[in-house]
């Protein structure tokens, strides 16, 4: 016997870190909300991020530390739910927490106390959760929609698709928000992995893959990011957060350029090799006095500068300060998915409010979280975007 149509004012499909984030505001308000999801453990994502420790948000944060289509989409949602709103949350229930860098602020002990605190709003404003519960279809109905689960129909006014992007599909990711806007007649950017490591071909991997667990400070850029932070090489290609942040730009230009390294930055290269134009040492020996000394072996061998200063010609020296400015690396690829902390691109901001993340087109339909194409910078800015995004739709649905 088919179960009994249920009756909501919203549906959330989703019940990660936007999808709780809405449902707790919705209810809130006093709507009666149906949280679903499909996956059997609540706030996976938020467990396992900023290793256990939840980097929540960032105080920093501006439009300027997403990518989208259209940049400023994002700048409305940030100013109404600032990292200022969610810190008074944190505060509020009691957790500890600690600025690590650049405004980046984690749990002083674990992650899933931001999972208990959504948990707890929840259960607040009296939201009913379905978990796990698979989603089979939304369909248009005269006052709303009609949500076709495992568990029944539920009809409701307001749909939230808060189903994320598609890192880690192991813990419960999928193209569901995806498939949903275009049933809609909704654009969306084509995913890529984004904020992930970076490859190298079989050609370069001979060259530096033995360099793997060497890092250093660096300047990656792509376009107009432009990162320094740590550079860290794998036994696949380059890592570490400055380039996890260029990859996100290396990605959305169509990843055919290469990746701009400056191995010295804030140096002033040139002078100090000319004041060691004479000198007998190595090129590489004198650069291992600011760069790990086994890169610097393998990176002037693999380029034809390891000889003592006094014999390189002119050229290669102007060769060698020229590349050690802006040593260009054409990755062969990213690690994927599996590897991503990010999905870029996702449903097109063109189809939706800035205020209330509601489709324009669909009435009642509304978007959040990383599921959208707005992706933030490493450091807070995506869990920033969730809290944001979802308080926007969840104020208005
Ligand atoms: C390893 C790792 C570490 C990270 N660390 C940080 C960090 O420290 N700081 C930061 O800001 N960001 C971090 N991120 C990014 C951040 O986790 C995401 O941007 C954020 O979780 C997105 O929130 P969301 O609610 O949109 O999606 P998600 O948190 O991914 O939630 C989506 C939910 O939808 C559910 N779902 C999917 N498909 C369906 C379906 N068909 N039916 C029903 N339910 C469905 C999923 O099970 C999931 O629960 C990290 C990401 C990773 C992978």
């Amino acid at each position: 016997m088919a179960s009994p149509r249920k009756t909501a004012d919203v549906v959330v499909i989703g019940a990660g870190a936007a999808g709780m984030m809405a449902a707790s505001t919705a209810g809130q308000r006093g709507r009666g909300v149906v949280l679903i999801d499909h996956y059997g453990k609540v706030g996976e994502k938020i467990r396992i991020s900023g290793g256990g420790r939840c980097n929540f948000t960032n105080v920093h944060a501006t439009h300027r530390n997403f990518l989208s289509r259209n940049p400023d989409f994002c700048r409305s949602a940030l100013a109404r739910y600032t990292p200022r709103d969610f810190i008074a949350l944190v505060e509020k229930h009691g957790i500890r927490y600690h600025e690590k860098t650049l405004g980046q602020l984690f749990c002083d002990d674990s992650a899933l106390q931001i999972i208990e605190l959504l948990k707890k709003e929840c259960a607040g404003g009296g939201v009913e959760w379905r978990q796990p519960c698979a989603v089979q279809g939304v369909g248009r109905e005269e006052n709303g929609f009609i949500v076709a689960t495992d568990q029944g129909e539920i009809a409701a006014s307001s749909v939230v698709v808060a189903t994320g992007g598609l890192t880690v599909p192991k813990i419960g990711a999928t193209p569901f928000g995806y498939r949903l806007a275009e049933q809609f007649g909704l654009a969306v950017v084509p995913p890529k992995p984004a904020l992930v490591p970076l490859s190298f071909d079989p050609e370069l991997l001979a060259r530096y893959g033995d360099l793997s667990g060497v890092s250093l400070d660096a300047t990656a850029s792509c376009r107009e990011g432009r990162f320094r932070e740590a550079l860290l090489f794998t036994h696949r290609g380059l890592s570490g957060p400055s380039i996890l942040q260029v990859s996100s730009y290396w990605q959305q230009h169509g990843a055919a350029e290469p990746i701009h390294i400056d191995l010295l930055p804030g140096s002033d290269v040139r002078p100090w090799l000319a004041s060691q134009r004479r000198s007998k040492v190595l090129l590489s020996t004198l650069l291992a006095e600011r760069l790990p000394k086994r890169f610097a072996q393998q990176w002037c061998g693999a380029n034809g500068f390891d000889k003592p200063l006094a014999e390189l010609s002119d050229r290669l020296l102007e060769e060698a300060a020229q590349a050690l400015g802006d040593w260009k690396v054409q990755p062969s690829g990213t690690l994927g998915y599996n590897k991503a902390e990010v999905t870029l691109g996702g449903v097109d901001t063109r189809g939706l409010s800035s205020k209330t993340m509601e489709a324009a087109a669909v009435p009642g339909l509304y978007f959040i979280g990383e599921v959208v194409d707005v992706t933030g910078h490493l450091g807070g800015f995506n869990f920033q975007w969730a809290w944001s995004s979802g308080y926007a739709a969840g104020s208005a649905a």
